[in-house]
């Protein structure tokens, strides 16, 4: 024991989960998930409570930050041009939608469109 694990994401929809833990295992990393609120790792009851963290091992994780980033789909602006962060001019940001209420959660589109930068974590609105 010992091992330190290191967090690579986490994810509201157990759809993406599988994506990304599918990519990694291909790859030869051993994936684990984790409940965002509890200490449950089970993942059906994780996806009922909303959160799936993704962890690797600490000795993995910038391979597998590597392969993340090159799964992941960065936000694009109208133009289709990576949307640049007006803090720390990061190219690597994603639509980024509170949905806190159950309105929002049934009717995304009725939210304005907001991006969180990846890099700095700033969330800024086009
Ligand atoms: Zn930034």
């Amino acid at each position: 024991m010992g091992e330190r694990f290191y967090t690579l994401a986490s994810f509201e929809y157990p759809a993406d989960v599988q994506v990304l833990k599918g990519k990694l295992e291909s790859e030869g990393i051993p994936v684990f998930l984790k409940d965002e609120n509890t200490l449950n790792s089970d993942p059906l009851i994780s996806s009922a409570i909303g959160g799936v963290r993704i962890q690797v091992y600490s000795r993995d994780k910038e391979m597998a930050k590597a392969i993340y980033d090159e799964i992941r789909s960065y936000a694009l602006d109208k133009n289709g041009n990576p949307v640049v962060c007006p803090n720390c001019k990061a190219q690597k940001s994603e639509v980024y939608y509170q949905r806190k209420s159950l309105f929002h959660k049934l009717f995304p589109f009725f939210e304005k469109r907001k991006y969180k930068c990846l890099n700095c974590g700033m969330i800024t609105k086009p």
